[in-house]
């Protein structure tokens, strides 16, 4: 969602701006722009809908590249307020065209401020709430008279919601300002180089210095020169310069055609490098959590939060944690979390999971759990990010950069790191043995069937061909596989804009099968343990009103077969390791649909990566 970069130095902003574009573009968006000054002290603004390379293209046409005097700033649009157009794109200017700015977020009191501002004769040219942002700056620039720094401060001042922002103002053509509330920011510093990002990946190539601007904070570049400072006061606070240890690698497909593709196919390392070097002999060594630990587990209560499909990794958390530890665990969309009356307190730990570690929703949650007291305790992928600096402890799921916007082996990393946790809680509790302990982690093991899973990808392609035309789909499974039938029928909503339900297996018949008819597809999640003869029985209801019939199981009983028009047969494993094979044929099951489909599958509509907006 939304991405910011901007550069300020000697160089020529332009590369260095559309490179941070692309690497931003995994955050999903629908229109991209950059503003640059001049050598001759003009404002050179360009924007366009549609994809980054659009605006390289139209970028191609102009002489004005080599006109960049070191200062510019770039945004993907992730559209809130406004059509997804040309006009609404940013950067948007202020009415005399001599401030521009880039915002990620909302402005909430756009329409006060902007009613006030057209009664003194602004004129606005867009339909977002970022524009009203950009002509009160201006406002107070040229009207009020206060200088660039003043006339940031104050409007921003006046605004209510979530913002991350970078300014330029041609009459002050040596500053650049960047400040943040609620969605992130970065700057890098190398010598006399500054860049300002989203989030550190359009940075890393550049430099490891990193701030994290922290809430309500805001930078002011000005020459070769820099300060900090709050948005309420021109103090200049300590410069928390970071050295990060993160690399993107570079973006490269490899033999995939979608980066979702190479992703699904990638974990088989990445599930290792979640667990790797976190079990030995003596049990599992959780290191981000080791000064918690203590507390963690005394905990009688612990809540789960999270948003889409790290939400569905925390359904399957809970079923670990009281399965194993036998605390109870309660799980709730961080949207809802963090406006429901919840009942953390200062025994309580709250978990919160997030693939970016920027989820806004998310952060909030973790907000007002740290304000109750609670223990948080973070699982994110992003070392560096906002959920891994905002909450007491934590564990990364180490599964590399996930570019595809449909989450893939960033879950199955979440779920192991739920496993790992859930065990190591059982165990400190004394509820496992530690040979216990030491036979489930022959997960580890059974990791070698993801390998196994991956080699029916055609015969997993030549199903899902047959049901590409379906117009809903219904995906039912009992117990841990309640939350996989979720998240198949999300991965499949997500990259084909097929309309899909998960639903626990037995719940169908409380509504979901008057739906069911003969053209209707009904995925069963079936393994053989003890829900299995009740969930034959939810098929068969399903079968006797003719809806289609697709099993993934690890069982050959022949009555599978019999009741399925298409069987996926999975190898045999552990419980904790059915899920992440089921989960995977469900991955590509959706991958392939979608890619019949002509559908961009990296980036499917409307959706974004890192959803860094209430
Ligand atoms: N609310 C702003 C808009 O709709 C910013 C959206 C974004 O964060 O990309 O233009």
């Amino acid at each position: 969602m939304c991405g910011i970069v901007a550069y300020k130095g000697y160089k020529n902003c332009y590369p260095i701006l559309l490179n941070g574009l692309h690497r931003l573009e995994y955050r999903g968006y629908d229109s991209a722009g950059v503003a640059c000054l001049t050598k001759h002290g003009k404002l050179s603004i360009t924007k366009k809908s549609g994809k980054v390379k659009h605006l390289e293209q139209l970028l191609k046409n102009k002489d004005i590249i080599q006109d960049c005097r070191g200062s510019g700033i770039a945004h993907t649009r992730w559209a809130t307020h406004g059509k997804p157009n040309q006009i609404n794109s940013h950067p948007h200017k202020d009415q005399s065209g001599d401030i521009v700015l880039v915002h990620n977020g909302i402005i909430e009191n756009y329409d006060p401020i902007k009613k006030f501002l057209q009664s003194k004769k602004v004129k606005f040219k867009s339909e977002t709430d970022t524009e009203v942002l950009v002509q009160l700056i201006g406002y107070f620039f040229q009207n009020v008279k206060l200088d660039f720094q003043q006339s940031v401060r104050a409007a921003l001042q006046r605004v209510d919601g979530a913002y991350g922002i970078v300014v330029l103002n041609k009459k002050s053509p040596d500053m650049m300002i960047a400040a943040r509330k609620g969605s992130p920011l970065v700057l890098g510093i190398k010598d006399k180089e500054f860049f300002v990002g989203s989030d550190i990946s359009p940075i890393v190539k550049h430099t490891q210095n990193i701030i994290y601007l922290e809430d309500a904070q805001m930078a002011i570049i000005d020459g070769n020169d820099y300060k900090i400072t709050s948005i309420d006061k021109d103090v200049s606070l300590p410069k928390k310069v970071e050295k990060i240890d993160y690399k993107i690698d570079d973006y490269d497909k490899g033999k995939f055609k979608f980066f979702m593709h190479k992703e699904i196919h990638e974990q088989i390392e990445t599930i290792n490098n979640t667990i790797k070097g976190r079990v030995n002999k003596d049990g599992i060594l959780l290191q981000g959590l080791f000064k918690y630990w203590p507390a963690i587990k005394r905990a009688d209560k612990i809540f789960i939060t999270a948003c889409g499909t790290s939400w569905h990794a925390g359904l399957i958390g809970k079923n670990l944690i009281e399965r194993f530890a036998e605390v109870p665990v309660h799980v709730e969309y961080a949207s809802e979390f963090r406006y429901n009356k919840t009942l953390v307190d200062n025994n309580s730990v709250v978990i919160a999971i997030s693939q970016s570690g920027e989820t806004a929703d998310t952060l909030a949650a973790i907000h007002k759990a740290n304000e109750a007291g609670a223990i948080t305790v973070g699982i994110c992928n992003v070392p560096g990010s906002s959920v891994s600096r905002e909450t007491n402890c934590g564990v990364f799921t180490r599964c590399g950069h996930e570019v595809g916007v449909a989450s893939t082996k960033a879950f199955t990393a979440q779920i192991t790191v739920l496993y790992l946790l859930a065990l190591k809680l059982g165990r400190s509790r004394n509820l496992l043995t530690k040979n216990s302990v030491k036979a489930h982690l022959d997960y580890k093991n059974a990791i070698k069937k993801v390998k196994l899973v991956l080699r029916k990808e055609l015969d997993i392609k030549k199903i899902a061909l047959k049901y590409k035309n379906a117009s809903d789909f219904l995906y039912l499974g009992r117990g841990l596989n309640f939350p996989v039938a979720l998240e198949g029928a999300l991965k499949l909503k997500e990259i084909s804009y097929i309309h899909a339900e998960g639903y626990p297996a037995a719940e169908m018949k409380h509504g979901p099968i008057a739906l069911v008819d003969e053209d209707m597809p009904n995925v069963f999640i079936v393994p053989k343990d003890k829900t299995y003869d009740k969930i034959i029985s939810n098929i068969e209801e399903i079968k006797s009103r003719k809806g289609k019939i697709i099993i993934i199981t690890d069982s050959r009983d022949k009555i599978l077969k019999n009741l399925a028009n298409d069987l996926i047969l999975i190898p045999k494993t552990n419980h904790y390791m059915f899920v992440v094979l089921a989960t995977i044929v469900l991955q590509l099951f959706a991958y392939y649909i979608a890619v019949s489909k002509k559908i961009n599958v990296d980036q499917p509509r409307n959706l974004a990566k890192s959803v860094t907006v209430e």
